[in-house]
């Protein structure tokens, strides 16, 4: 996150891109239910990702579609962690960028996917909620 922090504060970067892959061995293993030591915080953020999106993922029958969704949408949590922070929200309200990407890797095709995350939506729902601008937007939506 300081690295963020830089990059959007002093190098005014106009794009960040968050890339996962399909058949990842970590999102698998958050999908198994095992005791695996140190990497059990970081599973534990994908199991929350599973936790959130609980409804649409139970709901894949295929265990391998299901997986690679658990992918896209671990992707897309990221990116929303991405723009909750302080240095995205007040850079994008004043200076327009950076704008925040999802995309996901098929190693088997060389395809590079672009997930289409709705930059611009996310960061309204966001304001709405993690408002930390300073620009006082969920007053402003009061008074329209
Ligand atoms: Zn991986």
């Amino acid at each position: 996150m300081s690295v963020i922090n830089y990059a959007v504060r002093h190098l005014s970067v106009k794009h960040i891109v968050v890339c996962g892959h399909y058949n990842c061995g970590g999102v698998k293993a958050a999908m198994q239910s095992a005791d695996l030591g140190i990497l059990n915080p970081w599973l534990r953020n994908i199991r929350d990702v599973y936790r959130l999106h609980r409804q649409e993922l139970d709901a894949i029958e295929e265990p391998n579609a299901r997986f690679n969704r658990l992918v896209e949408l671990n992707v897309q949590e990221q990116c929303i962690n991405v723009i909750k922070t302080a240095a995205v929200q007040q850079s994008y309200v004043g200076k327009g960028y950076p704008v925040v990407h999802g995309w996901v890797y098929d190693l088997y095709t060389g395809n590079l996917i672009d997930l289409k995350i709705d930059f611009e939506g996310i960061l309204h729902n966001i304001q709405e909620i993690y408002d930390l601008t300073g620009q006082g937007l969920m007053k402003k939506k009061d008074d329209q």
